[in-house]
């Protein structure tokens, strides 16, 4: 193989990868469609009139129309209440046509995140971010999981890494990827280091990676004197500069030494919209798995 053949086929195409699990939820899909008679549907709650916020919404809408899942989306105004919000979601919690519900974060300051989030339905939280999913990712029992984190594992799946006993450093313990990779990964049986702002020497730890996963949001915040050869590289962070996106690993020099590594754009990316897909469908099919023996038992 050539030095550049060798070096392209270290990149994990994420595009490619979202496209093929696409390809899987849109059978899916369709099969849904035929069996029940209506399609999957997905609701998004949108609070404001935040530009990227809406281009994030507008994606996820049209990654669903791809696929054969219908969607919807509340957009309240950017002064919405709680109770107005709390009401729009405990509506689509009610509505049995509407089997997987997204409320877009960040929400403006005065609306409580925490509890807008724990009000969504947790059979309808395709996002995985209410308690009782993210407790039940804990304890190993893994449904709605976060889509990044999940969009992570597949990828690691589709390219066979074997996650038993490896050395797994991921950089940055938020809520939303750090954390509930940390327990997916121990789930699989990895030794997971977690570090964050307050690590006290980041290189002693992301020397130690076998797999390291970076969502700091700070670019260029891994170069290639922290890692080891051989390493497996997933960059979540998203940098805007001016126009151009970066992640947080200095992908040029990083690339050189990974067995495997996700460029940015077109890495994480795509594959956490995929998910969320597959989620909706899950969502939508134990839904109709429940209703059905609701019905049997009448
Ligand atoms: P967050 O701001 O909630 O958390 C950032 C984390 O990084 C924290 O744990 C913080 O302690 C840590 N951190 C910050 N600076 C650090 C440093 N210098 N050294 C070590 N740790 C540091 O962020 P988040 O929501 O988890 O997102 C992280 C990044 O990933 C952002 O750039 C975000 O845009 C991106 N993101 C991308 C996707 C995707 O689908 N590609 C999804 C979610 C988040």
């Amino acid at each position: 193989m050539s030095d550049d053949a060798e070096a392209v086929s270290n990149i994990i195409d994420g595009r490619a990868l979202a496209k093929k699990i696409e390809e899987r939820v849109k059978e899916r899909a369709g099969a849904f469609l035929k069996d029940v008679g209506s399609p999957p549907r997905l609701a998004t709650v949108m609070v404001g009139e935040d530009p990227a916020s809406q281009m994030y919404v507008r994606m996820k809408h049209r990654a669903c129309e791809r696929v054969g899942i219908a969607s919807e989306n509340a957009n309240l105004p950017a002064d919405a209440g709680m109770e107005g919000a709390l009401d729009v979601i405990r509506a689509l919690n009610s509505r049995s046509d509407v089997h997987g519900i997204l409320v877009q974060l960040p929400l403006p300051p005065h609306l409580n995140e925490r509890i807008v989030v724990g009000t969504v339905d947790p059979s309808k939280d395709v996002d995985g971010f209410h308690p009782m999913n993210m407790g039940n990712l804990l304890i190993g029992r893994e449904r709605l999981v976060p889509c990044t984190p999940h969009g992570i594992i597949a990828a690691l799946d589709e390219y066979g890494v074997e996650l038993e006993g490896i050395n797994a450093v991921i950089v940055g313990h938020s809520n939303v990827v750090g954390k509930p990779l940390a327990g997916m990964l121990l789930n699989r049986n990895a030794t997971v280091t977690v570090c964050h702002v307050y690590t006290k020497d980041l290189k002693v730890h992301t020397l130690c990676a076998d797999l390291l996963v970076v969502a700091a949001g700070v670019k260029g915040l891994v170069k290639a004197d922290m890692v080891k050869d051989g390493v497996i590289v997933f960059d979540v962070g998203i940098n805007t500069v001016g126009d151009k996106i970066y992640g947080d690993v200095e992908f040029d020099e990083v690339r050189e030494k990974a067995r495997l590594i996700t460029p940015v754009p077109g890495g994480v990316g795509p594959m956490t919209i995929a998910m969320l897909l597959q989620h909706t469908l899950d969502a939508a099919r134990a839904a109709e798995a429940i209703r059905r023996c609701h019905d049997g038992n009448k």
